[in-house]
């Protein structure tokens, strides 16, 4: 079994070592994970200037891009095999809900996913790296238990897992959870520079809006591990039907003749 660990909180990590350490001896596991700091670049791909890849001295090799093309460079040439799973994180934060449209972890084990490669991100719900011996650890039994069922067969899927930032003891079993949503993001803050000009710093997520029974935040919400499988497919499937209607009313009225009045 060749799994390839990402993240998007870059190489040096804590919640990346914890995972690395976590599933290292289940199979042949590298690391290709961001030199800095990536959280919130989604699926970004680097396009106009060159990456490079550096090793440090535990491994871990790097990269001056984000977690797309980390797993992007390691899928298309640089590993030399395909690995049989694509695992991202532990992240320092939730990925719940709309938090899955941002997520550079998620972005990356996405980019497994596109390739055809099995994929999971992994989180922790609160930052801080608090108990993450536990999220370690939920990971490695999650992980075990797909190989053990030899579920990465059936791919691709990819899988979105946030785990509460509790005690090990404390965390409840795996609920199957679709996303919840939140409320639109906090007011960007504005501060002036040394330099006299006005700065901008995107605000917070909202806090969650839809977290009903059955949605990711509700689970972690009760100490549950939440578990969402997730495709890529963006199509409004229910519009598509309305907006063929739309469009033919508009060929229609292009079609009719001049109205009398004229312009
Ligand atoms: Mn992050």
């Amino acid at each position: 079994m060749k799994i390839l660990i990402s993240n998007d909180d870059g190489f040096q990590a804590p919640g990346i070592v914890a995972l690395y350490d976590a599933l290292k001896d289940l199979g042949e596991v590298e690391v290709v994970a961001p030199e800095h700091n990536n959280s919130a670049k989604s699926n970004a791909l680097t396009l106009h200037s060159p990456l490079y890849i550096k090793q440090a001295s535990n491994g871990f090799r790097y990269v001056n891009g984000t977690p797309a093309d980390c797993v992007h460079i390691a899928l298309t040439g640089l590993l030399g095999y395909r690995p049989d799973l694509v695992v991202s994180g532990i992240n320092d934060g939730a990925n719940m809900g709309d938090d899955t449209i941002y997520s550079g972890t998620v972005g990356a084990a996405m980019e497994g996913y596109l390739f055809g490669v099995p994929a999971i991100a992994f989180s922790q719900t609160e930052k801080g790296w608090k108990h993450l011996d536990a999220a370690a650890a939920k990971a490695r039994e999650l992980v075990s238990q797909l190989l053990q069922h030899q579920l990465a067969a059936d791919a691709p899927w990819l899988l979105n897992v946030n785990i509460p930032s509790l005690p090990l003891e404390q965390i409840k079993p795996m609920r199957i959870c679709r996303l919840g949503r939140r409320h639109i993001a906090e007011k960007v803050i504005t501060q002036t520079s040394p330099r006299g000009e006005t700065m901008y710093w995107i605000g917070a997520a909202g806090k969650a809006k839809d977290d009903a029974d059955g949605t990711d935040f509700h689970a972690t919400f009760q100490g549950h591990v939440a578990l969402t499988p997730l495709q890529v497919d963006l199509t409004d499937h229910e519009r598509l039907h309305y907006w063929a209607q739309s469009v033919s009313r508009f060929e229609a009225d292009a079609a009719a003749p001049p109205s009398k009045a004229g312009r």
